[in-house]
């Protein structure tokens, strides 16, 4: 039938609709997660100035050369540079000075010997740390027991990047280190990508709010939950819309609301053939609401019903997913979180999928001519199904870590079996 759309063609024509969202100039920790929407380069080399990389004393290579433990070089100790020292004492033949990690390289000095290396400066006694230390060595005199070579235990200016230098890319997702790298540059503001704003709205009158007593037919909304948390979970600021009850008017009208703060509108239930299908019946006569939702049927299961369009004058995405808790999580891991992730910049749409062996009592089944996503757990190169196949089981997904691709080709699977598993917990 040609009115049936393959799972890829659904997807493609959600990836075709949406774009990355304009860049935003954040502070550094709202730029956390996000994707870098500028190349980033080095106003000033880093580290910015020669600097100790241990606690030491600052020497001139000539002065130790040949010192060893009988034969110490007895030198004169003419200043303490701590780091941050803005003024340093020049280091002339037979002088050192005592230098902490990370303090500034006087002039004169060529390497820096640990202070283990030495007596500590106490002229002649056992090596002390150097805290332990009296602070006002000027005048005092350190014992080195061992040469050193220029360079030595200094961390030269621009060795960790050279001044104009691109340190991060455009496209580099922001972790702690990229941020703190940011940091370390001297930026307190980045170009990114900001996070999708998603707002989800289950719809059905059957559905009650948690905490709440249920009344008779009634069910929680687990949707709305599980949706808003799995758009979190793809980077997305997410907002839940407490449920709407099954009326057109309602429905639309609290669409129309959220479509300010929405990158993208996400609606469950209500999609399929039934008398109430209110997400069909509020989104496919709207004259008031320029754009328009397509109501498509999938070769897929779960998640046979799907919607898509781009509604109000910003054209704004919105899907709508079937109202079963597997099917909406399953089109939501399958259609939404890529189109979240192309929002967001990312390169890389997809969860990572690997081959797995099935591991089963039975044989699989799957009906002919769809894509089945299976529930399952994966664990060293096997795959073993959780729960059944029906669309409401929601205490197996729970269970589940993976998702156990059953080609459309294919109606029976043997244990044993390499299938396609896409696995939920990662990231990527
Ligand atoms: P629908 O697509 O609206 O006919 O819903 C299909 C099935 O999913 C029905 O059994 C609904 O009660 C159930 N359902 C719909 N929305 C939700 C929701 N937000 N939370 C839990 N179950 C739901
Ligand atoms: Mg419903």
């Amino acid at each position: 039938m040609t009115d049936i759309w393959s799972v890829d063609e659904h997807l493609d024509d959600i990836l075709r609709a949406v774009r990355p969202l304009d860049h935003l100039e954040l502070q550094l920790f709202d730029a956390q997660g996000c994707v870098l929407a500028e190349d980033v380069s080095v106003p000033v080399a880093m580290p910015p100035f020669d600097n100790s990389s241990m606690d030491g004393y600052a020497v001139r290579t000539a002065d130790v050369e040949g010192s060893s433990e009988e034969f110490p070089a007895a030198l004169t100790v003419v200043g303490d540079i701590a780091a941050g020292s803005g003024s340093l004492p020049a280091v002339g033949p037979g002088e050192a000075a005592r230098i902490m990690t990370g303090a500034p390289l006087p002039p004169g000095a060529e390497a820096v010997v640990p202070v283990e290396w030495t007596d500590g400066g106490t002229g002649g006694g056992p090596a002390e740390s150097m805290t332990a230390h009296s602070t006002a060595p000027g005048g005092t005199e350190v014992r080195v027991h061992r040469p050193a070579v220029a360079g030595a235990h200094i961390r030269t200016r621009g060795s960790d990047i050279p001044a104009g230098t691109v340190a991060l890319t455009a496209g580099t997702l922001l972790g702690a280190p990229q941020i703190g790298l940011l940091a370390a540059v001297g930026r307190a503001t980045v170009l990114v990508r900001p996070r999708p704003r998603v707002v989800v709205v289950s719809t059905g009158s059957e559905l009650a709010e948690p905490g709440t007593k249920l009344g008779p037919g009634q069910i929680y909304d687990s949707n709305g939950y599980t949706l808003t948390a799995a758009a979190r979970e793809a980077g997305a600021v997410a907002f839940r819309v407490s449920a709407v009850a099954d009326d057109a008017a309602t429905l639309r009208a609290i669409l129309e609301d959220q479509l300010i703060r929405a990158d993208l509108l996400i609606t469950s239930g209500g999609v399929s053939v039934g008398a109430y299908d209110v997400v069909k019946e509020a989104l496919s006569d709207i004259d008031d609401l320029p754009g328009g939702v397509e109501f498509r049927r999938l070769a897929m299961q779960p998640g046979k019903p799907q919607g898509f369009g781009l509604i109000g004058p910003d054209r704004i995405p919105l899907l709508a997913l079937p109202g079963n808790p597997v099917s909406s999580y399953v089109s939501f891991e399958m259609f939404a979180r890529p189109a979240l992730r192309a929002m967001a910049g990312h390169a890389e749409l997809h969860r990572p999928r690997v081959r797995a062996r099935l591991v089963a009592d039975t044989p699989l089944t799957s009906p002919p001519g769809k894509r089945q996503f299976l529930r399952g757990s994966h664990r060293n190169g096997t795959v073993r199904p959780v729960g059944g196949a029906s669309s409401h089981l929601i205490a197996a997904l729970a269970q589940a870590d993976s998702l156990i691709v059953v080609p459309e080709e294919v109606t029976e699977v043997e244990p044993g079996t390499e299938l396609e598993v896409v696995l939920l917990h990662h990231a990527r």
